[in-house]
């Protein structure tokens, strides 16, 4: 007996048996039974999400001669003709005819009466593939179809249609199916086929079927005939199970710093021929995983993972920190746009995934709370009469002077450059040592406003300089603000 794909076995003959997209079924349901149809429909969405079987049914539902509350029967003379036989439903793949001469001939053909049903159907695949006057072709039809015609165009790239056809058309848009959902579907395949199998087979299925039902039920066709009982070390084995895990490992190295691995890894997958982009994407999806295996407390029901993942990606989730998690997805998501550019892309791999694995995870948001956090600690309601005493041999009296100074005067970045300082006394010299970004602002912009201060408080014969950490504070390292400024 010829071997039927189990996608094209199972696909499904009533409205009833769609998975997932129930809002969009719904409503074509209430349109058959009521008699209220729409001449054009857009089905548009991602593969496999069941737009051609959906066109398909509602095809037989509408020439029905009785239909169930929507749902083709199935027995009358028209629900029992054969695909090939039902001259009433004209499939095409705009794919493989784009010109205007098809779209002509479509336009001619459709003025003749069905032969059967009461509808024709044309089921337009992949229409966004039609050329612009092919589709100019086809707005004439859909301006002033005849009214037994029905069109249900399908597209996976929606953003390529003309406005024109757009406005013309009832649009439905496909979603992706849940894990849940798929896991529900192979469960009905394999126990309709009699075949064993265990939960976790059925999750790493569903897993790497990324949302799309036909790409579920084609890796469980791969799978089908590997052993008598299916079971999770077969499908990973049929999936390429070594890349899988690599990734994983790659992960978690990544995040507990482990550079050598890292190194290791990276090479190892990029000599398999693994493509970059790709690599990058499993490793952020398995970054957000572990996020969610950290923050949520229903991550299994959430992430429906076989349970091994599972265990792994919560010790993972157990040795880093939500910073660096967050920290690992914002630079991946920046190396996204960088691979697609760059000439030597291996080597932007590795500086990124390097920047996070030793990094400590410390994003900006966490060095802005930590100067807010120093800021708060400083007194809010300094009072102006108070005269401040200041000894003018003492780096650490003048420095505390200023700080009190500086929050008189309100002026916050100030005070925030100010906290990252370090404040020395050489000589009649005060010396504040910085961030490189502190430094160029305080012996720059803010010089002006540090030696006013600086001269309020200390008066005569303090110079007020700038520099950096570990620069020696010599001559050759004076910078323009300082050694003719004296204050007096
Ligand atoms: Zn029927």
């Amino acid at each position: 007996m010829e071997y039927l794909a189990l996608y094209r076995k199972y696909r499904p003959k009533t409205f009833d048996g769609i998975y997932g997209q129930d809002h969009i079924v719904q409503t074509l349901k209430n349109q058959i039974a009521t008699g209220k149809i729409s001449h054009a429909y857009l089905f548009c969405g991602t593969r496999g999400t069941g737009k051609t079987s959906i066109a398909k049914i509602f095809a037989r539902a509408v020439n029905c001669l009785d239909n169930e509350k929507g749902n083709p029967c199935l027995k009358c003379e028209n629900c029992t003709l054969p695909d090939s036989a039902n001259v009433d439903v004209i499939e095409m793949d705009a794919a493989s005819n784009t010109g205007v001469d098809y779209a002509r001939d479509l336009r001619e053909k459709a003025q003749y009466a069905p032969t059967k049903g009461r509808y024709k159907v044309y089921i337009i695949d992949e229409v966004h593939m039609l050329s612009t006057s092919a589709f100019n072709a086809l707005l004439k039809t859909l301006e002033e179809p005849p009214k037994h015609v029905v069109f249900i165009l399908c597209t996976t790239e929606v953003h390529k249609l003309p406005a024109t056809i757009l406005s013309r058309c009832m649009r439905f848009d496909f979603k992706l199916l849940s894990q849940s959902l798929l896991i529900k579907l192979l469960k009905g395949v394999f126990d309709a086929e009699g075949k064993q199998y265990t939960e976790d087979a059925l999750a790493g299925i569903a897993t790497s079927a990324e949302g799309s039902a036909r790409d579920c039920l084609s890796i469980a066709d791969r799978c089908y005939s590997m052993c008598e009982k299916l079971d999770y070390e077969s499908v990973m084995s049929v999936l390429g199970v070594s890349s899988r895990q690599a990734v994983l490992d790659l992960c978690k190295a990544i995040l507990t710093g482990d550079v050598a691995t890292v190194l290791h890894l990276v090479h190892q997958l990029n000599s398999q021929g693994k493509d970059l982009g790709l690599l990058n994407r499993d490793l952020s999806k398995n970054f957000t995983n572990v996020l969610v295996a950290k923050t949520c407390a229903d991550a299994d029901k959430l992430l429906l993972l076989p349970s091994d993942v599972m265990k792994q990606l919560k010790e993972i989730a157990d040795v880093c920190t939500k910073e660096r998690l967050i920290l690992a997805l914002n630079r991946l998501q920046k190396l996204d746009g960088e691979l697609k550019y760059s000439l030597a892309p291996l080597s932007a791999f590795c500086s990124a995934v390097l920047t996070v694995a030793i990094s400590g995870g410390e994003v900006d948001v966490v060095n802005l709370e930590r100067r807010v956090a120093k800021l708060e600690q400083l007194p809010q309601n300094v009072n102006h009469e108070t005269t401040i005493v200041v000894d003018k041999t003492s780096a650490t009296s003048i420095w505390k002077a200023v700080k009190v100074e500086i929050s008189r005067a309100n002026a916050p970045l100030l005070l925030g450059l100010w906290q990252e300082s370090q404040c020395t006394l050489q000589a009649d010299t005060l010396w504040v040592t910085s961030t490189p970004s502190a430094h160029s602002l305080l012996s720059g912009e803010f010089a002006p406003t540090v030696r006013a201060i600086v001269k309020k408080l200390v008066a005569k014969d303090v110079v007020f300089q700038s520099t950096q950490p570990k620069e020696e504070p010599q001559d050759d390292h004076l910078l323009s603000l300082g050694k003719n400024v004296k204050i007096k």
